[in-house]
């Protein structure tokens, strides 16, 4: 390896982009008197609900905390079962163990990696309340015979939307239709609020349940009890949890979402350049697009690395793309192969061939709005030479 990788700074796969006003812009609510829960949360809400077109978005500490209260606001305890993918980050599936219900896991595509909605219906029991869907890396799944079964089997719908936000499903807005959708806003995620996440729903019972549920299960929106309006006295109807955002972080927000458009088609630049560079490489196996309308948010370009061919394993790849000073991400291990879901559910390596195939050899490369040419150039060279390609 060249003197010439050792100089050049870490390339991650992945970094936030902050700009200078919402620096400034937060110094502001800093200097406001108001940091926690406030005004700055309901302008994020309201902006949300105008951007996805939803009569509720509530925001909360993160996306895991939003679908652990989606699943209590719908009343999911023991012996119910959630039908849910194997390829996801573990907070899906954590979750649902959390109310103490079932996790029933559905095989996924092998070239979207999302849950392959021909096989949901098999798994329905008497005992099935919610089916739980992924987005991944963006891409809507097919969401029309996903909701004609829901139909079918009167099941509640929650979409795991970390990564769509801004995704589309035949000219809808993911959030602009349908039962559920939890956002994320972890940096990772396509916009951020340093950490958050948000749910949005057409329910106005289901809405006043997460109120309650975030907010200590008091009798409604009590943040403003400390103003010159509020009310100090209010009636506890359940015991609550502590999940409310902050207006700092509700600041960040309001930036990020009014960037979210511009960053989305920047995503979509960056994975059709590199769509392009790898055309016809055997080493990498490219996510494949689905054959229905959709804009993809493009969270995540995450290809497979064809070890048969290249001759080195996935984890290989990635440790010699850190010698090359380039971070890479692994999006998922299928969460079957995680020794509690094992122990606890039964599930063995086996039982999800496909996702287990996509955990063994996924990996995410370099993605974010501000990556340069130069950057994006570093990471086809690093894989050519990784893959001894003229
Ligand atoms: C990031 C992510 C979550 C959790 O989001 P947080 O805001 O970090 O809690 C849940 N599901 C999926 C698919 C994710 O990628």
């Amino acid at each position: 390896m060249s003197q010439k990788v050792e100089n050049q700074e870490f390339l991650p796969f992945v970094r936030p982009n902050i700009s200078e006003q919402t620096i400034s812009d937060v110094v502001e609510c800093l200097r406001s008197g108001w940091i926690a829960t406030g005004p700055k949360v309901q302008l994020l809400e309201q902006k949300l609900q105008d951007y996805v077109q939803a009569p509720h978005a509530q925001l909360l500490t993160s996306a895991t905390a939003a679908l652990h209260l989606a699943l209590l606001a719908l009343d999911i305890k023991p012996g119910d079962e959630v039908i849910t993918t194997p390829m996801t980050f573990v907070a899906t599936l954590n979750v649902i163990a959390l109310c103490g219900a079932k996790p029933v896991l559905v095989d996924v595509e092998p070239g979207t990696y999302n849950i392959d909605v021909n096989q949901i219906e098999a798994k329905i029991t008497p005992k099935t309340k919610v089916i739980m869907p992924v987005h991944f890396a963006g891409l809507p799944v097919d969401l029309d015979p996903l909701y004609a079964l829901a139909k079918k089997y009167n099941l509640r719908v929650i979409e795991d939307a970390a990564h769509a936000i801004g995704s589309s499903y035949k000219g809808k807005k993911i959030g602009s239709f349908g039962d559920i959708q939890v956002f994320s806003f972890h940096p990772c995620k396509n916009m951020t609020t340093a950490e958050g996440g948000c749910i949005v729903s057409r329910d106005d019972s289901f809405a006043n349940r997460i109120s309650q549920l975030r907010f200590h299960g008091i009798d409604r929106d009590a943040w403003n009890r400390y103003s010159k309006g509020g009310s100090q006295h209010f009636d506890i109807l359940m015991p609550g949890y502590k999940f409310n955002m902050s207006d700092l972080q509700a600041t960040i927000g309001c930036d990020q979402l009014a960037q979210l458009d511009a960053s989305n088609q920047r995503r979509k630049e960056i994975v059709d350049w590199y769509y392009e560079q790898l055309q016809g490489w055997d080493e990498v196996i490219l996510p494949s697009i689905s054959d229905y309308d959709h804009f993809n948010s493009w969270h995540i370009f995450a290809p497979l690395i064809n070890t048969q061919v290249c001759g080195i394993s996935r984890d290989d790849f990635m440790a010699k793309m850190k010698e090359y000073n380039i971070g890479t991400g692994l999006h998922y291990p299928a969460v079957h192969s995680f020794s509690y879901y094992q122990k606890t559910y039964g599930y063995q390596i086996g039982d999800f061939p496909t996702a287990e195939h996509i955990g063994n050899h996924v990996t995410s490369l370099p993605l974010f709005p501000n990556i340069t040419i130069e950057e994006q150039h570093r990471v086809i060279n690093a894989m050519k030479q990784i893959f001894n390609r003229k």
